[in-house]
């Protein structure tokens, strides 16, 4: 039988990270993925020449140095490069009109004094002076190298002298960032502006989204140079680095390979069981799977330990999903990204009341055939699982109510391209059941709604000897930086601080 140091579930961008950091550590490391591709949610998959993304499409900080993105960092630790390419626009489509709206602080402001006037300006200069020196905070406390759960006090005391003088403001970080917009938002623009942000973010209204996470979104959307990144050939790319790095230093990844159990000898960690019956063995696990999906993976009595029962454990909605391949002839300054809020009144987590769009052929022509667009939309995280599990996906009422729920994606497309009923190459329409088929996700469900409001998140220690967790149940903030930075984390409880930190000195961390 095989023995690995370390065995990760799960080849999400957290599980990929740990792993690809554990590899270059010398560690020799297995990862098995249930899915035939790895990646997780950030997986692509490819259709008549169409490669259409499942995941992640809004992407920054990775390609600079230097750079506070967890996954800008990890990606120089391990000596990958990703090409990227930089934009600024997205386009909003909001019950306050349809605009092109840059990333920066200046396109902002001039949007809000023509959609709100001068005061709405004022109001969100104070806002965004309350923010600045909690960015100033994130940017001089590398995350990668302050693990929260192995932080010692000489290392605290070495980086609050760094921000002195704003160091009445650390307990603020942790807090949820409604808090920060009560006390300076009165513009209902502006406050459902915020709430959005935050919803993309963390799948959670304002005052439940982390102000860390939020800070960090401000330093990289809202400074004077600010613009996002597209990786060429899409989320694909990011995920080939990683996949990459841990192959070269000795990791093996096994697709296909679903696990049944984590194994325990002594209520130690010891190994995995996959579902076609093969053991290997380890002297760590790391679980990047779900909360309900590591619940499962374990023993009762060894869960019950530090997980709630899976009832208990709130979770964020899920996802319906359009994938397009459409006639690209004709169209002409194609906003990579499109967002569509119908109606603020109904709350940011209003189903279908919110659409997100992603066109990457405007950027990356290779993502399409010649002359054609792919697109990829989707409800953020508000589609209730309720409506949806008892059905089957070849039955007439499955298809149906498929049609009937998707169809708000090409109500809100014809805004930006009047006649796209008539381009349409391929359609692909997706629901909760889809999401949860092909990322594994418990209910399709976007992760765990650990509200900023109620303090303390998991982290990547259990009380169970070498059990780890990473990934998006772990850390606030549910997107990619998050994620990565909890497979750093994870990687450092296995391979000892001293032994973390001399890998980041090798990028000056
Ligand atoms: C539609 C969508 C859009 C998003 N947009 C953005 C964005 O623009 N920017 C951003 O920063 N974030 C975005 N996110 C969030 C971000 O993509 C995710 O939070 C992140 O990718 C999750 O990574 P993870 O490490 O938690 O693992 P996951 O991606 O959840 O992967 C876990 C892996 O574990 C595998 N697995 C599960 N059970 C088992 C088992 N029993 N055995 C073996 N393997 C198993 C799964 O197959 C999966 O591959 C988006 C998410 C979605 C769904």
């Amino acid at each position: 039988m095989n023995k690995y140091d370390v065995i990760i579930v799960g080849s999400g961008i957290g599980g990929l990270c740990c792993g690809s950091i554990l590899s270059l550590a010398g560690k020799k490391v297995l990862i098995c993925e249930s899915h035939s591709q790895p990646g997780g949610v950030a997986h692509s998959f490819k259709t008549k020449g169409y490669k259409f993304e499942s995941g992640p499409s809004l992407w920054s900080g990775i390609g600079k140095w230097p750079t506070t993105n967890p996954l800008g960092q990890i990606l120089k630790l391990l000596d990958e490069k990703v090409e990227l390419i930089k934009y600024k626009g997205w386009h909003v489509s909001v019950p306050e009109g349809e605009f092109n709206l840059e990333v920066g602080q200046d396109p902002f402001e001039k949007r809000i004094k023509l959609l709100r006037g001068y005061k709405s300006v004022e109001e969100w200069h104070s806002f965004v002076s309350e923010i600045k020196p909690l960015s100033q905070i994130v940017s001089e406390i590398p995350l990668l190298s302050s693990s929260p759960e192995s932080i010692n006090l000489i290392e605290i005391i070495k980086l609050a002298s760094k921000f002195l003088p704003n160091i009445n403001l650390l307990p603020k970080l942790n807090g949820g960032f409604g808090d920060i917009a009560d006390k300076h938002l009165k513009d209902t623009f502006l406050r459902n502006w915020v709430d959005l942000l935050c919803f993309l973010i963390s799948g959670m209204p304002m005052h439940d989204t982390n102000s860390a996470a939020m800070a960090t979104l401000f330093d990289e959307w809202f400074e004077p140079e600010s613009y996002l990144e597209y990786p060429k050939g899409g989320s694909e790319s990011i995920v080939k680095a990683l996949v990459n790095a841990f192959k070269k230093n000795g990791g093996e990844l096994i697709l296909s390979s679903k696990v049944k159990a984590v194994n325990f000898s002594n209520n130690i960690a010891s190994g995995i069981t996959l579902e076609n019956k093969s053991k290997f063995i380890s002297d760590f696990v790391v679980m990047n799977t779900d909360a309900w999906t590591s619940r499962k993976l374990v023993p009762k009595e060894i869960a019950k330990k530090w997980l709630p029962k899976s009832k208990e454990i709130k979770k964020c909605g899920s996802f319906l999903h359009l994938h397009l391949g459409f006639d690209a002839s004709g169209l002409q300054n194609l906003p990579i990204h499109a967002i569509h809020v119908d109606d603020w009144d109904r709350g940011i987590t209003a189903e279908r009341n919110v659409s997100v769009f992603s066109i990457p052929s405007v950027l990356d022509k290779d993502m399409a055939p010649k002359g054609k667009h792919v697109l990829h939309g989707y409800t953020p995280a508000n589609e209730p699982w309720q409506i949806w599990e008892n059905l089957k996906p070849n039955e007439l009422r499955y298809k149906n109510l498929k049609e009937e729920r998707c169809s708000i994606f090409l109500k809100s497309l014809r805004k930006i391209i009047p006649d796209i009923d008539n381009r349409i190459e391929i359609k692909l329409l997706g629901t909760p059941l889809t999401h949860k088929k092909y990322t594994n996700t418990y209910c399709g469900s976007y992760g765990p709604a650990l509200s900023a409001a109620q303090g303390l998140f998991p982290g990547c220690k259990t009380p169970v000897k070498n059990l780890l967790t990473c990934g998006a149940s772990t850390f606030p903030g549910i997107g990619i930086p998050a994620v990565s930075a909890s497979g750093a984390f994870a990687a450092e409880k296995i391979i000892g601080k001293k032994e973390y930190k001399k890998l980041l000195k090798m990028i000056d961390l």
